[in-house]
């Protein structure tokens, strides 16, 4: 499904591309300049600003009248193979004399051979035909702007950003992505909404026909381009059967940006390091002489001991991907999570009754009880974390802390999402 709406989005892209280049190529051959129908893109507050200053010089009533309805025309350029700066100044008509002067003015910020063909140099033109102004982005985040009057003056400038919050409500008929698509969720806000639940869900399996998916998020849009920038998922609720999983954006105490449930429990399920109640460790994962064999071996898990029969957890959710007998480990479980990890538990006097293969378990669910089936030398659990296939040292496990609110820091939360959740009902439904 993922590849052909990839080859769909590439050929879209390549077609669209082809076109505008086709398109562009003949106006360009007929003359260097595109000329962008008049626009008057509204930069107030500079047009605003030069008329000021225009009015404040005047020295002629006449051209006083124009200035005041005045409006800036922008003509966008666009640079061309073996085009420089200076053609496309000589092009405008400038005298070499004041090609100079606006050259060596901005060289003193920005190196003009960094200017890329394909690069747009924006003109703006007074209604005489006199331009006023000439800017081109320095990068994604600055704007050179090239006042021209009798001093030319270099301004640099942020790029300005307006900030929205949108929400949208969808659902799935095919998958979470292209339903998103076809509902105006940009593809960078899918992605976000796909790594927010994968600690909960199964995209490939999980998903069924008539799920909602109901998403909260901020965005930016760069006034001077109208380019859109996605930043945080702010509310994300998924509804699958009834059953209703939501996040809420909140930056905690120490300052992280992160996502609670209502409860104030973090997305990031972690993994337990340490899957049942009052153990202590009886041997750390590293190279041991092994107990019973007596060669050296790398033991790759931990050992609690505890008393036969103590409740073992499932370290996350997942699906349990096999129970029995399994050599010297014993009975033995195995559960697969999301992200790539899986958790083993081994030495186990029993299961717990309903735990199968293929059965969904939750974290902190009970799996089985302490044993010591196996190689054993004595009632513990064997328990390893095993990561795209390596087990891992579950002591030394780096994952998110799964933190959860408490206190006051959860009052505050609890405040907060109220308001982020009032904020999506009201956009999605007024
Ligand atoms: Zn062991």
């Amino acid at each position: 499904m993922f590849r052909i709406l990839r080859y769909l989005i590439l050929i879209s892209l390549i077609s669209s591309g082809y076109y505008i280049f086709i398109s562009e190529y003949f106006q360009l051959s007929e003359k260097n300049i595109l000329e962008k129908e008049i626009v008057k893109k509204e930069i107030l507050e500079d047009k605003k600003e030069i008329i000021q200053e225009k009015k404040d010089k005047v020295k002629s009533p006449n051209i006083n009248k124009n200035i005041n309805k005045a409006q800036y025309f922008e003509k966008k350029i666009k640079i061309l193979q073996g085009d420089t700066f200076v053609s496309i100044l000589e092009n405008l008509n400038f005298k070499q004399k004041k090609i100079y002067k606006i050259i060596s003015k901005i060289e003193t910020s920005f190196d003009l051979k960094k200017i890329k063909t394909g690069e747009i140099i924006s003109v703006f033109e007074n209604n005489l035909g006199e331009i006023k102004k000439i800017e081109f982005f320095k990068n994604s985040e600055t704007i050179i702007s090239v006042d021209l009057d009798k001093e030319i003056n270099l301004n640099i400038k942020e790029l300005t950003r307006d900030s929205f919050v949108e929400s949208k409500e969808y659902t799935i008929k095919e998958s979470l992505f292209s339903d998103g698509i076809k509902n105006g969720v940009s593809s960078d806000i899918l992605v976000k909404i796909i790594s927010l639940f994968s600690f909960d869900l199964d995209f490939q399996r999980d998903i069924k026909v008539d799920t909602v998916v109901s998403i909260s998020y901020e965005f930016d849009e760069i006034v001077e381009t109208g380019k859109l920038e996605y930043n945080d998922i702010k509310y994300a609720s998924i509804i699958i059967d009834g059953k209703q999983l939501e996040y809420f954006k909140f930056i905690t105490d120490d300052g992280y940006v992160d996502y609670f449930n209502r409860e104030g429990k973090n997305v990031k399920k972690s993994i337990l390091k340490t899957p049942l109640d009052g153990a202590r460790i009886s041997s750390n994962f590293g190279m041991r002489k092994h107990p019973i064999s007596g060669f050296n071996k790398m033991h790759k898990g931990v050992d609690f001991a505890a008393p036969t029969g103590t409740p073992i957890y499932a370290g996350g959710n997942g699906i349990v991907e096999y129970v029995g007998r399994n050599g010297g480990y014993g009975k033995y479980i195995r559960i697969r999570h999301n992200n790539g990890y899986k958790t083993a538990y081994a030495h186990l006097s029993n299961y717990k009754k309903g735990i199968s293969k293929g059965v969904r378990v939750n974290q902190g669910e009970v799996i089985g009880y302490v044993g010591s089936t196996g190689n054993s030398t004595g009632p513990h659990l064997h328990y390893e974390i095993i990561y795209q296939n390596k087990h891992i040292n579950p002591l030394k496990l780096k994952l998110p802390s799964g933190k959860i609110l408490e206190g006051k820091e959860l009052e505050k939360f609890k405040e907060w999402y109220k308001v982020i959740y009032a904020d999506h009902l009201s956009m999605l439904y007024e």
